[in-house]
């Protein structure tokens, strides 16, 4: 219970996690402003995010059809802009002409000027007094207001809290560590973050809260590598045995250099005396599933059983033959295992595996049910790792005992990524394309003409013998009619296309209909899928050259890159067109626009990071520090490194954490992380 406050303020901040006013303490302002880190207008580049000051010169309310609309022009004395809010009619009576507003956001261009999206926690209005401060050069903070708790009420009760908590407050860090970083203390940062005498104070305060939080995660990651590094497994693996011999000599290709060191690297990791637990990284189309293949060998040469998880049912059916295909030449038994399949079958496989038959065990999520056995469990492959959560990863495990495990991802990592989600797992990376591939284009077209011109693109490529996808963002009609869903536009497009067989799969289909058209597509007797992003991870079809993708302004940038991954697999040019009608927000804009300039999934994902913020990445359970304006900082690889090399230094001198140092640590864990990072994952 925080005191001072009403029943509704505890309701609505209890919301927001915080429940005691040591929470509150870290509930920072989200934005800082000041004189100085104001753009004007005039200075405004598309796509930039800024913060700006600005009157509302004029403020106009309109519909159309169900849409609410309030129109502002705004002017801040070098220039005007516009700023929309959408069906959000309870603002009309604060954002109304001669009122002042900060906004912070990129600005789009247009035809009729500079403007910005006005998206909720892009804009805010001031009051008078704030204005005032901010142009008299002080440093205003700002909360992530909510309806109950208004900006002032929140800066009162931070202020509260602040009285009443930091002389209370406890030190997370030691005293060495601070004074060799040159780190604000603890109370310091807070008080400098919530209530700043100077834009100075405020940046040492921004630098040790996000240091602090590098270092949790850092602690966090340690503690886990130690304890796997402890554990001995029960099993042991004959490496250059007959099955991996004969898996490799009926390969229809030549390994990649790089997917030799991969494989050298997984067999290193399975001798190892403790479970291996590796991430294998490898942009789209680079041949990660062979490295499986090669893993799931020198498991069965050793007498252990594999079990592959991959994200969606279609995936998982392309498995169960690649799989089958590559490791048959040994005598390696496959089988495979999907929420849709019969119970007959089901039984039938479940008691295969019981008996150790059954060498893989490829599957869906429905491999983590309670009746599935594979008492030989030794290894563990999960495909697209990015699809799955800590838990589920968890619940794979437990079926075998400490087993050796194997993630795979296309979603290429940035550095700091590596620094701190995969701080506590083994990489190997796929550097290199298999040799043959044609060439990739992408763009990006507007409205009806552009998607007019994309459509007879593909009906020339399917005349010339080729496949295509269509994918669309929803499966059948919605409330939002403006968009197009797979089922009707399936229809719709049969009618365009007469000449071609146009085959139609969503993730609500049953399992055996996926499979027939999926089956269908490969054979070449259906040439178009249309499409759900069912299609967007794993599947392996390289006579498909071209992918339409519907309101890509609506998919992420990582789901764009998996979406284009689908193509350019062969050796012919593959061309990708992500289609976009109505208005594209600025985020949109910058992802799209990313994708048209560059196929390097690095640096998309780099950019991808940046969009999104660092709220998952860096385990953050709290509100504060998930802001931009810690991002840059979270990101910068030397404070991170800096971090990483303080929590080992500190982990080795405190491995248990058992000192009340340690102990404030662990607290400080549990409390400040998400609980994906807390230690759960040592235990
Ligand atoms: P991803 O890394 O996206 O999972 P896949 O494992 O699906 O990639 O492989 C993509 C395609 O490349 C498959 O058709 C596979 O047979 C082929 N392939 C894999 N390795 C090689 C290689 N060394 N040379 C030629 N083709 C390869
Ligand atoms: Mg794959």
């Amino acid at each position: 219970m925080i005191p001072g406050l009403n029943d509704r303020e505890t309701r609505s901040l209890a919301r927001l996690g915080i429940s005691s006013v040591s929470d509150l303490l870290f509930w920072l302002p989200r934005w800082h402003l000041n004189r100085a880190r104001i753009t004007t207008f005039a200075e405004a580049s598309e796509g930039e995010r800024r913060f700006f000051l600005a009157r509302i010169a004029h403020a106009g309310i309109f519909t159309r059809g169900r849409l609410h609309i309030i129109r502002l022009k705004l002017e801040d004395g070098t220039g005007q802009a516009q700023l929309y809010l959408f069906n959000r009619p309870y603002l009309a009576s604060d954002y109304r002409a001669g009122r002042v507003i900060a906004i912070c956001d990129a600005p789009d261009r247009t035809s009729s000027g500079l403007r910005f999206s006005g998206s909720p926690g892009t804009c805010e209005i001031l009051s008078e007094e704030d204005a005032r401060r901010i142009t008299a050069g002080e440093t205003v903070v700002f909360y992530r207001a909510t309806t109950v708790i208004m900006q002032d009420r929140a800066r009162a009760i931070a202020g509260a809290a602040l009285s009443a908590g930091l002389p209370c407050l406890e030190e997370t860090l030691p005293p060495e560590l601070i004074e060799r970083r040159g780190l604000a203390t603890l109370a310091s940062a807070l008080a400098g973050a919530h209530r700043p005498a100077s834009w100075a104070e405020w940046e040492k305060a921004r630098r040790r809260l996000v240091f602090e939080q590098l270092f949790l995660l850092q602690v966090a990651l340690g503690l886990n590598r130690m304890a796997l590094a402890r554990i001995r497994k029960p099993r042991e693996y004959v490496l250059g045995g007959e099955k991996l011999a004969k898996v490799r000599s009926s390969l229809p290709f030549v390994l990649t250099r790089a997917q030799e060191r991969a494989i050298q690297e997984v067999c290193d990791g399975l001798a190892g005396r403790s479970p291996m637990n590796r991430l294998l990284q490898g942009d789209v189309g680079s041949g990660k599933t062979v490295i499986a293949a090669a893993a799931v060998a020198v498991a069965a040469d050793s007498g252990h059983q594999s079990a592959v998880m991959a994200p969606t049912e279609i995936l998982a059916e392309q498995h169960l033959r690649t799989f089958t295909r590559l490791l048959a030449p040994a005598g390696i038994r496959v089988c495979m295992l999907a929420s849709g399949q019969g119970r007959v079958e089901r039984r039938q496989v479940l008691a295969g595996l019981a008996e150790g038959y059954f060498d893989l065990a490829v599957g869906t999520h429905a491999l983590l049910e309670d009746d599935v056995v594979v008492p030989k469990l030794g290894l563990i492959v999960i495909d697209e790792r990015h699809k799955f959560g800590v838990r589920q990863r968890a619940r794979l495990e437990k079926k075998g005992r400490h087993p050796d495990v194997l993630m795979m991802t296309a979603t290429p990592l940035p550095r700091a990524l590596v620094l701190t989600q995969y701080g506590d797992t083994a990489l190997s990376v796929l550097d290199e394309m298999p040799p043959g591939r044609g060439p990739v284009g992408t763009r990006w077209l507007h409205g009806a003409a552009g998607r007019a011109e994309a459509y007879r693109f593909v009906a020339t490529r399917l005349a010339a013998g080729e496949r295509a996808f269509a994918v669309f963002p929803l499966v059948g009609k919605s409330e939002n009619l403006a968009l197009r869903d797979a089922t009707r536009e399936y229809e719709r497009l049969k009618k365009a296309f007469p000449a071609f067989n146009l085959g139609l799969i969503h993730g609500q289909m049953p399992g055996a209909e996926k499979e027939r058209i999926m089956a269908d597509f490969a054979s070449g007797s259906l040439v178009m899928l249309v499409a759900t992003t069912v299609v967007e991870v794993g599947i392996d079809m390289p006579d498909a050259t071209v992918m339409l993708v519907e309101h890509a302004n609506r998919f992420g940038l990582a789901q764009l890159h998996q979406l284009r991954g689908r193509i350019g697999r062969g050796t012919r040019e593959s061309w990708c067109f992500l289609l976009t009608s109505g208005t594209v927000t600025t985020d949109a804009r910058e992802r799209l626009t990313a994708m048209v300039k560059t196929r390097d999934g690095f640096e998309l994902a780099e950019k991808d990071l940046r969009i999104r913020g660092p709220g998952e990445l860096f385990g953050i359970r709290q509100h504060g520090v998930m802001d931009p304006e810690y991002l840059d900082l979270m990101m910068d690889t030397g404070e991170l490194e800096a971090a990483r090399t303080e929590a080992e230094q500190f982990i080795a001198g405190d491995p248990d954490l058992a000192s009340s140092e340690g102990k404030r640590i662990r607290d400080a864990i549990d409390k400040r992380l998400s609980e994906d990072w807390g230690l759960v994952r040592a235990s």
